[in-house]
């Protein structure tokens, strides 16, 4: 038997520290540093290079990846765990070197990359020197990537790229894109597209825009056109016509990721939500004492609750499968809750905040939208919620008879021929 719901001693100390640490070095630095992905501001470099020297020496960098990655390969239970701090603060996963996209980026490169390949980009992008994006959502269309357009065409000794890509997160930032791209379009549907490695300063690739989320006039989203851009044959990026499997690789660890940090933001904005209902008085006392903010305090520790369960039970199961395709029900299970209980618990600690909750003075209004982001990026919750149904339903056969296996007469008929005889027996000796 192994059900076990606790966190052994040793590791404990060390989530302690994390706590103390990313509350007292990391958080204030949400008000100091514009983006952590910017590796070229100086403010950025002098607080967060120090931060994330003092991790590596207690050999908590880069949780998520194994020794032969540099990692301490702690799996992904006790990734969970440290993620669920992590996700209180915009800057805390960078000093902890498990920040989004670079993570899923690595793995990638790390799975499919060629020693050259690995070198030029993977090694530094483990070492937080440069950052990374994932350039695959088009303008026409990112659910489905069926439709996607932008194009690479063989000539010589190089690819040669054209097309438009759509939201791809930190491109200005980055010292390369990961670009997903027409190779084959003669194939069937999904083995037309393979993975590229583009240095982002390459001749062609144009940011048309960068693409705020919620009020952000200009944000971190780039518009990207890609206009003759050649890269030489040796940056495809695994195999050729792959580009899906390659895409698949990435988003399994990347989902789970987001689902554990949203754990902890989650919890933070609740902690907000019950300071709030113990402080404020209105009608002669605390807000605490309605009953409907009861309810709003009991359905969010319960949606917070069931989720966070849900995050660590799939964690579990891919520590335990060591497959994301044996866990790919529970990823779209957790991908398609995530949104939702983050939508719900936020907009309560708005309304129970009032106007300072609406207000720009409390981070509420933005964190709504944080979880509509939660609810798009890699993939729309109704996809997921397709998946999730798909696979429950491969584990059932129909029945084939008109009525239904647990029809109720049929149940009792089957009951009565099993132990007929004794209510027979019975009834003859009454
Ligand atoms: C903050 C943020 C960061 C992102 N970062 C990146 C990035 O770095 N790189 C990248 O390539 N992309 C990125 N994306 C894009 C993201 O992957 C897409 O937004 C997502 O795949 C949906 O595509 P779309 O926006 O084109 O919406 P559409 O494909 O137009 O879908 C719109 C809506 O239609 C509904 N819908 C879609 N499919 C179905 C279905 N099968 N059944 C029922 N309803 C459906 C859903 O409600 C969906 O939201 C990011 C998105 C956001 C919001």
């Amino acid at each position: 038997m192994g059900w076990d719901f606790e966190t052994d001693p040793e590791f404990q100390k060390e989530l302690d520290w994390m706590d103390d640490f990313v509350r007292e070095e990391i958080e204030p630095l949400d008000f100091i540093i514009k983006s952590p992905y910017d590796v070229n501001d100086p403010v950025r470099n002098e607080i967060i290079r120090p931060l994330q020297k003092i991790v590596q020496e207690r050999e908590l960098w880069a949780c998520h990846l194994g020794p032969d990655l540099g990692g301490p390969g702690y799996g992904q239970v006790k990734l969970a765990l440290m993620n669920e701090i992590l996700g209180r603060a915009r800057c805390a996963s960078t000093i902890f070197g498990t920040q989004a996209p670079d993570t899923g980026n690595s793995e990638i490169l790390a799975h499919f990359g060629t020693e050259g390949q690995k070198k030029q980009f993977l090694e530094p992008l483990l070492r937080n020197e440069i950052v990374s994006c994932y350039s695959m959502t088009e303008p026409q269309g990112g659910a489905d990537p069926k439709v996607f357009k932008t194009i690479a065409v063989e000539d010589g000794d190089e690819w040669v790229i054209n097309g438009e890509k759509w939201f791809s997160s930190n491109a200005r930032y980055s010292a390369f894109l990961i670009v997903m791209l027409v190779t084959d379009p003669e194939n069937p549907p999904y083995q037309q597209q393979s993975t590229f490695l583009v240095p982002t300063d390459t001749p062609g690739v144009e940011i048309i825009r960068n693409v705020g989320v919620g009020e952000e006039e200009e944000g971190s989203h780039a518009y990207i056109r890609y206009t003759d851009v050649r890269v030489p044959k040796e940056n495809l990026l695994g195999p050729r016509g792959g580009g899906f499997v390659v895409a698949q690789t990435r988003l399994g660890g990347g989902r789970i990721h987001h689902a554990m940090r949203t754990s902890g933001r989650v919890q933070r904005i609740f902690d907000m939500m019950c300071e709030r209902a113990i402080s404020r008085t209105t009608q002669g006392e605390l807000l605490s004492k309605k009953q409907m903010v009861q309810e709003m305090i009991a359905d969010s520790w319960l949606e917070m609750e069931m989720f966070r369960l849900l995050v660590l039970r799939t964690a579990w199961r891919i520590d335990r499968y060591q497959d994301y395709k044996k866990v790919r029900k529970d990823i779209s299970a957790v991908k398609a809750a995530m949104p939702g209980v983050y939508r719900n618990i936020a907009s309560r600690a708005l309304q129970i905040h009032g106007s300072l909750g609406v207000s720009g003075e409390m981070p509420f209004s933005k964190e709504v939208i944080e979880s509509f982001h939660m609810g798009l990026a890699d993939g729309p919750t109704e996809v997921h919620k397709v998946q999730v149904a798909r696979r429950v339903l491969d584990d059932y056969v129909p029945c084939d008879d008109l009525f239904p296996t647990m029809h109720l007469p049929k149940r009792k008929a089957a009951a009565l021929e099993k132990y007929g005889d004794v209510l027979e027996r019975h009834m003859q000796t009454q």
